[in-house]
């Protein structure tokens, strides 16, 4: 398999060339040449198949570059019960009647991140082995994608992660989650000031290309194509965990920020999987909303992002949608190029009155959007109606799904994070704390190791200095 930008200005690479980059030379996104297609004979012979073999089965078709017997032995050591919680990994289960939840939260940080990010720390270190280089991960984090990268490139041979928090102000879990890792190669850099403040000195790091060069620095944000279509994979568990016939639809609703998720599960569609619906799910952050109802894509500046009790989806622009975008427009790297342009000079583009608008549904999209008090409430009738807690992020999902729902057809509501992450609005919507999962119980209480320092782009550069000699 080859991959493209989708500006069309970069030559075309393989899996593995890719893989270690973030944008491409012409500053877009490595995308495939074609999606690869299953038949319906495929899809019949994969429901016997257990997470590990599907994940072989698709990801086989993306990493054609590393060999089968290394890329089976790689998914083996991600997709284990002991990291998942689960020998299903992904486990469906039903809610209501036709109304399904995918947990995508159960690996080490409680988030969907862990399953693509578990996935590409081995995969690094794969890469890495080979070629006997080395790499320094700088990243800034609010939250969830710091402690996923974290967890995933622990321990991790040529590998070194220098992350970047906000001073006291995430939550004390997430802090924990992340400060109580000991692996000499993990950094936490706990920066006085604010997430601007954090990702404003990577961007600086990153822009010293002598110094980025000198120290093999690189990303794992949400662009990296190796995380999207590892989330493919369970696009199509789900699909084959409640269907029992190759003929039945099944729609799909996704809590998005980047368009990371649900940029999976179009993928999957392409291949040929049978999705009805892709229902894009935000919260008051409704950058993707906007532009499916309307066909405006409008970014939002900084200080206009509500900071919401959804925090993971606060963003003000979404950073896959580049790669949904090529697609719909037929694959046109030179508009994509002109549109994107368009964004960096007026903050918009407008699709609205395009055939390209008008093929927005040829593509199974639909959305909506939901407030603090949606969420509230729609945490407080699942508990009430079924006694299972679901975290504000399943709850925007969820609430957005059943407005699209149609009689019939199943509706999988995607969980991307458990409960217990986000206390105070589970405490606000249920009057009692959300459930701890066997074994955080005591993790506020662990030893942490951490660095404060200033929001100053030089003592950050001093430090991976005395690091990485
Ligand atoms: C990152 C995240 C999202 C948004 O996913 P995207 O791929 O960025 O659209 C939703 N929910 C949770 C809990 C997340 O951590």
């Amino acid at each position: 398999m080859r991959y493209l930008s989708t500006r069309g200005g970069a030559s075309a690479a393989g899996f593995s060339d890719i893989l270690l980059g973030g944008l491409m030379d012409d500053g877009g996104l490595a995308i495939p040449d074609a999606y690869p297609q299953i038949s319906r004979a495929e899809l019949t012979a994969w429901r016997k198949l257990n997470y590990r073999a599907l994940a072989f089965e698709i990801l086989r078709r993306y990493a054609d570059d590393i060999a089968a017997t290394d890329l089976s032995a790689i998914i083996a050591r991600t997709y284990t019960q002991d990291v998942f919680n689960s020998d299903d990994i992904t486990p469906v289960s039903q809610l209501q009647d036709g109304v399904y939840l995918l947990a995508l939260s159960n690996g080490p940080t409680l988030a969907f991140k862990d399953v693509a990010m578990q996935l590409l720390g081995n995969l690094f270190e794969h890469v890495l082995r080979e070629s006997g280089a080395e790499l320094n991960i700088l990243g800034a984090t609010s939250g969830d994608t710091g402690s996923a990268a974290e967890y995933a490139m622990r321990g991790k041979r040529g590998i070194r992660v220098f992350m970047l928090s906000p001073h006291q102000k995430m939550s004390p879990f997430q802090t924990a989650q992340m400060f109580s890792l000991q692996d000499p190669n993990i950094f936490n850099i706990a920066i006085r000031g604010v997430f601007d403040d954090c990702q404003d000195i990577v961007k600086a790091v990153s822009n010293d290309l002598a110094f980025k060069q000198r120290h093999k620095i690189g990303t794992v944000n949400s662009i990296n194509w190796a995380r999207v279509v590892a989330q493919v994979v369970y696009y199509f568990k789900a699909w084959l965990s409640v269907t029992s016939s190759n003929d039945q639809e099944v729609s799909f609703a996704v809590p998005s920020g980047n368009f990371g998720n649900v940029c999976a599960g179009h993928i999957a569609r392409c291949m040929g999987l049978p999705i009805r619906k892709l229902i894009v799910a935000t919260n008051e952050n409704d950058v993707l909303d906007e532009f499916f109802r309307t066909g405006v894509y409008r970014v939002r500046p900084g200080e206009h992002v509500h900071q919401t009790s959804s925090p993971s989806m606060d963003i003000s622009k979404a950073s896959n949608f580049e790669r949904f975008i090529y697609d719909l427009i037929g694959r046109d790297g030179v508009e994509v190029r002109r549109l994107w342009q368009q964004v960096e000079r007026d903050g918009v583009f407008d699709l609205a009155r395009t055939r390209h608008f008008s093929r927005i549904s040829d593509f199974g999209f639909v959305s909506g959007s939901s407030t603090h008090k949606d969420r509230v409430d729609t945490i407080r009738r699942v508990y009430e109606q079924t006694g299972r807690m679901i975290d504000t992020h399943t709850a925007d999902g969820l609430k957005v799904g059943l407005q699209h729902r149609e009689e019939g057809v199943p509706l999988v509501c995607l969980e991307t994070a458990l409960p217990v992450k986000f206390a105070d609005t589970v405490r606000e919507a249920l009057g009692r704390d959300p459930v701890v999962p066997p074994g955080y119980e005591n993790l506020e209480r662990l030893p942490q190791r951490f660095t404060v320092l200033d929001a100053d782009v030089d003592a950050v550069k001093d430090f991976i200095d005395r690091y990485c000699r």
